[in-house]
């Protein structure tokens, strides 16, 4: 854990300039606006430790798979989200001198990032090889306004000397990933221009996305504009260059006002054109038209989203840091897109999609904005089941049998590890309960036969395929898997996997009745259209009464998979702390053999169907496996936090959230140089919204069993339901929510009945 940024409820703050961790602050103040986005670089050339970043949304490379022995059904390719063009890029020379801050004696410098308004900020004093003094201040956004159009604003004052100032802005083309399989370049067809607006566009190789960025400079002196002296180009680069003499005390300011287009939302033919009308006909007024309005977008947004903690101001800048990294990353107007792991913060990871969207996202975006995000988030997936049906018959199964991939960015597998690729499969479960939660949330049971129904269908049909009966045990089995704990690979009988697929198979199967019952029609043209046989019902319901689920003898214990009991009964207390993380300290060889346990495994199982548990099963799981976990996926501790304030384990459920809330902000896994872990994010969410608040929907109907921290003063947080919005305050001694709509309201608190009349307020004492 480190002290990185200065604590305050809504900013985060570097206070100084320190080139150690410079690669962890680029990753801090990321920003975005749900389509593009980009690391906290800075505008001037620092020819210390960087990793450069820019990055939009649905754009990828594939870059080939690099493995040492190629096996039959590895995926092809690991999509890349490629480090796209440099817009930000400026030379300042100050009496010839470049401004570099890691040659540069600088001073003063503070760098912000507020969230309330999604602004980055910087400022800081350089001192010239004369000693004479410049302030510098930077402060750019990408607009919620208009998702194409990023802006900057760079002005250069002087103290008591006059300086001689060459500015030159540019845009950059000429970019590398830092992660290429095979170091290559993923832009080729670079071309620009230099007359009136200039711009620069290239594409992708393979995939052929085109993408282009164009920009319009203001540079403002006392208030009056300055032309740029030249302007170069050259392939995939452009530059003006503006030369001015400032006297004491006097100021410069240079806009840049930029689009970016690409071929994911324009013509081929126009996406060079798009960029360029959106920056032609502007004045740097635009700047601050632009930004009054972000802001505006910006206060909407945390209208609905915002957590309020009161009497810890850590804990408040770490949930807030959660949630606008989420909305940077996705906000859910584009069903195309969606949530990668790292989001525009980095490159590691590849891909955008994990089934960290529907086991952690989808419930965040689920309750604080309009369901349609939700909804496109499940979309996404249905738009993909074709090629999930296509990646299973590559693995050898038939007939419509659905395997989603572990990672993707067009609907096919592009991770290659085998163990996870082939492996890991107990996605497909998540992907499915998705849609049974959210239709359980949102009460949106037409979703199902719109969509869900047919995604349901494939995914039942890979369980029914990929187990078989056992002649030994009289069971059906499922060998060669790989459960959500990573540390452990091709095991046998993983308990999550085969609960959530004897899961699947129990609710497409009831789905299916209920259709064939209630709405004949619908049935029909959904079982041509994906061919369905009455008989495969009857194997769905052989196999629900009959899946193996291995349990520890004379226990509550459900068993993570065969031949767990035969490892060292040891745990988390046993390991020394020089040996933490252990996946940064032992051999992969180690960690396979050991029983550290990487992430909730069969505790995630508990978590997702709690209902089919008793609390002493519940308990009694979670107190055997959490001390055996390690928690070494950022996704780990918040299932934990949610699963320890069910029980009541109040302290417990404290612990495991600090580890989620500021995983980055510390840097607590000691990795957040390669970007920041946005899906984990929601489980910080989810820890107090569904684990100190207890949120559930049952039966039509929310649940709330709140309690507080005692380190916390109070919280309060807003949720959408069903054309509802309420804010849930928890304080000392009570909760007080109120009903923000119109429509009365019905919800359980502790388990009592109230009802909260439109625009009302309910009060209740604090268990
Ligand atoms: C976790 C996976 C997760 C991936 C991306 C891994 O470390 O073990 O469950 O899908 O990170 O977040």
């Amino acid at each position: 854990m480190k002290d990185i940024v200065t604590v305050h409820p809504w900013k985060v703050i570097e206070d100084h300039f320190d080139e150690e961790i410079h690669p962890i602050t680029e990753s801090l103040m990321s920003i975005g606006n749900g389509r593009m986005g980009q690391r906290a670089n800075f505008e001037e050339p620092y020819s210390g430790e960087s990793l450069q970043g820019s990055y939009i949304g649905g754009v990828y490379y594939p870059d080939k798979t690099r493995v040492g022995w190629w096996k039959n059904g590895y995926p092809e390719y690991f999509a890349k989200v490629p480090n796209s063009v440099n817009w930000i890029g400026l030379d300042v020379l100050i009496d010839d001198k470049i401004l570099d801050m890691h040659q540069s004696e600088i001073s003063d410098y503070v760098r912000t990032l507020d969230m309330r308004k999604g602004l980055l900020t910087r400022a800081f004093t350089a001192k010239t090889s004369r000693g004479k003094k410049v302030i510098i201040r930077a402060e750019r956004f990408y607009s919620l306004g208009d998702l194409d159009m990023c802006f900057l604003k760079y002005s250069i004052r002087t103290h008591t000397d006059e300086v001689d100032l060459k500015i030159s802005p540019y845009l950059d083309f000429n970019i590398k990933n830092s992660d290429a399989n095979y170091d290559e370049v993923f832009w080729e067809d670079k071309s620009q221009g230099s007359k009136g607006i200039q711009w620069v566009s290239a594409k992708t190789k393979k995939t052929d996305f085109l993408v282009a960025a164009a920009v319009n400079n203001f540079l403002v002196k006392n208030g009056e504009s300055i032309k740029p002296r030249e302007s170069h180009q050259e392939e995939g680069r452009v530059s003006e260059q503006y030369h001015v003499q400032l006297g004491s005390e006097e100021e410069i300011t240079i806009y840049k006002i930029v689009s970016i287009t690409s071929s994911f939302y324009y013509n081929r033919s126009q996406v060079v054109e798009a960029a360029k009308d959106k920056v032609s006909d502007v004045s740097e007024v635009l700047y601050d038209t632009s930004l009054a309005r972000h802001t505006e977008l910006w206060a909407d947004r945390w209208e609905h989203c915002d957590i309020k903690i009161t009497g810890d101001d850590k804990a408040q800048q770490g949930i807030r840091f959660n949630i606008f990294q989420l909305y940077q990353t996705y906000s859910g107007e584009d069903a195309r897109l969606n949530i990668g792991p790292k989001g525009f913060t980095g490159e590691k990871y590849g891909g955008s999609t994990y089934w960290d969207t529907e086991a952690y996202c989808l419930p965040f975006y689920m309750f604080t904005t309009e369901s349609s995000v939700a909804k496109n988030l499940l979309v996404y997936r249905y738009n993909h089941l074709q090629k999930a049906i296509e990646n299973a018959e590559k693995l050898g199964f038939e007939g419509g049998a659905a395997l989603y991939p572990m990672v993707t960015m067009n609907g096919e597998e592009c991770h290659n590890e085998w163990e996870i690729t082939f492996e890991e499969i107990h996605r497909n479960g998540a992907i499915a309960f998705a849609i049974y939660n959210y239709i359980r949330c949102t009460g949106d049971h037409g979703y199902l036969k719109e969509y869900g129904l047919e995604v349901l269908i494939g995914i039942a049909r890979f369980w029914a395929q990929r187990v078989h009966m056992s002649p030994d045990k009289k069971k059906y089995v499922m060998l060669g898997v790989t459960g959500p704990n990573e540390y452990e690979n091709n095991v046998d009988n993983n308990w999550y996997t085969n609960y959530i697929a004897r899961w699947c198979l129990e609710y497409a199967a009831s789905c299916i009745r209920r259709y064939q019952e209630e709405d004949h029609l619908v049935w029909q043209a959904i079982g041509e259209k994906t061919g369905f046989d009455e008989s495969e019902l009857e194997i769905w319901d052989n196999i629900v009464k009959e899946i193996y689920l291995p349990k520890i003898e004379d226990s509550n214990v459900f068993l993570q998979h065969d031949g767990y009991l035969d490892k060292e009964n040891k745990t988390v207390a046993d390991l020394k702390p020089e040996d933490r993380p252990i996946n940064q300290n032992w051999s992969w060889d180690r960690i396979l053999r050991s029983p550290y346990i990487k992430q909730a495994d069969v505790l995630q199982g508990l978590y997702f169907f709690e209902d089919q548990f008793t609390e002493e099963e519940i308990r009694d799981n979670f107190l055997y496996y959490e001390p055996r976990t390690v928690h070494e996926s950022s996704l780990s501790p918040c299932i934990h936090a949610i699963l320890a304030a069910k029980l009541g384990m109040k302290d417990k459920a404290y612990e495991m959230y600090l580890r989620t809330a500021r995983l980055d902000l510390d840097d607590y896994n000691n990795d957040a140089e390669d970007g920041c872990h946005i899906t984990s994010m929601a489980g910080t969410w989810l820890s107090i919204v569904e684990g100190f608040a207890g949120l559930r929907v049952k039966d039509q109907k929310l649940y709330l069993s709140p309690f507080l921290p005692d380190q916390w003063e109070g919280y309060q947080f807003t949720i959408m339901f069903r054309g509802t919005i309420l804010v849930i305050d928890v304080q000392q001694d009570k909760i007080e929510i109120h009903n923000k709509s119109e429509a009365e309201i019905g919800l359980s608190i502790y388990g009592e009945q109230v009802h909260i009349p439109g625009d009302g307020r309910i009060n209740k004492m604090l268990n």
